[in-house]
């Protein structure tokens, strides 16, 4: 899962880029309001985190440019206003949920996880597809009731293609989504081949078939069978 984390207060912004981190999610950060409308003028997320006062900008501007250009991304607002109308503003401008600072990290953590399984999940905590059962909340995946080891990069492809079944995704589109901002494509396209190879082979060890095809010249499409 790929995060923004939009916030000018530098210590908080880098305790908040370290647990997620720590829970497994790719995150970018922007500390004022043009490095954020760049970032999310050029790159998809699952998730944004946005700070309402931000030098030269407001993260109320940020949340109308994203619907604007109909991204769906979840949005939590971190503020240290708590005023009702700020909250109120903020969730009729499409905002998913409203965070007052100070704030645990635990709890960002947790509702980030649950927008995000609202949004791309439909609300569930486990997916089955024939003999493949993730767990998301455990982030352990089994096949054949047999549980099969995967890293977090394989774990994070495996739902993409899943959530995404019976679509040609290109290759951009996956780096996008599991990568940073800032790799360079070239590389990470290397990068992509070597986990979606490692995945294939951790599947077929583990009895399934190919469901996963490669759309020669543009890239992957997860069959039903
Ligand atoms: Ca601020």
């Amino acid at each position: 899962m790929k995060v923004l984390v939009i916030e000018d207060e530098l210590a908080l912004l880098q305790d908040i880029r370290n647990y997620l981190e720590g829970a497994n999610m790719t995150v970018e950060t922007a500390s004022d309001y043009q490095q954020a409308l760049s970032k999310i003028s050029g790159f998809d997320y699952d998730c944004l985190v946005v700070d309402i006062n931000l030098p030269h900008g407001s993260g109320f501007d940020i949340i109308h440019k994203l619907k604007a250009q109909e991204s769906k991304a979840g949005i939590i607002i971190i503020s240290a206003r708590h005023s009702l109308d700020d909250k109120i503003k903020g969730l009729n401008i499409g905002a998913d949920d409203y965070l007052v600072k100070p704030f645990h990290l635990s709890e960002l953590n947790a509702r980030i996880n649950s927008i995000i399984r609202r949004r791309i999940l439909d609300g569930n905590n486990l997916t089955t597809f024939h003999e493949i059962r993730i767990d998301h909340t455990a982030q352990t995946v089994t096949i054949h009731d047999k549980p099969v080891l995967l890293t977090h990069k394989e774990f994070d492809l495996l739902v993409y293609f899943i959530s995404n079944k019976n679509k040609v995704l290109s290759q951009l589109s996956i780096v996008e989504h599991l990568w940073m901002d800032e790799i360079e494509l070239v590389d990470s396209y290397a990068f992509l081949y070597t986990h979606i190879r490692n995945l294939r082979k951790k599947m077929q060890d583990a009895g399934c078939p190919n469901y996963l095809k490669s759309i020669y010249g543009i890239g992957y499409k997860w069959e039903d069978q």
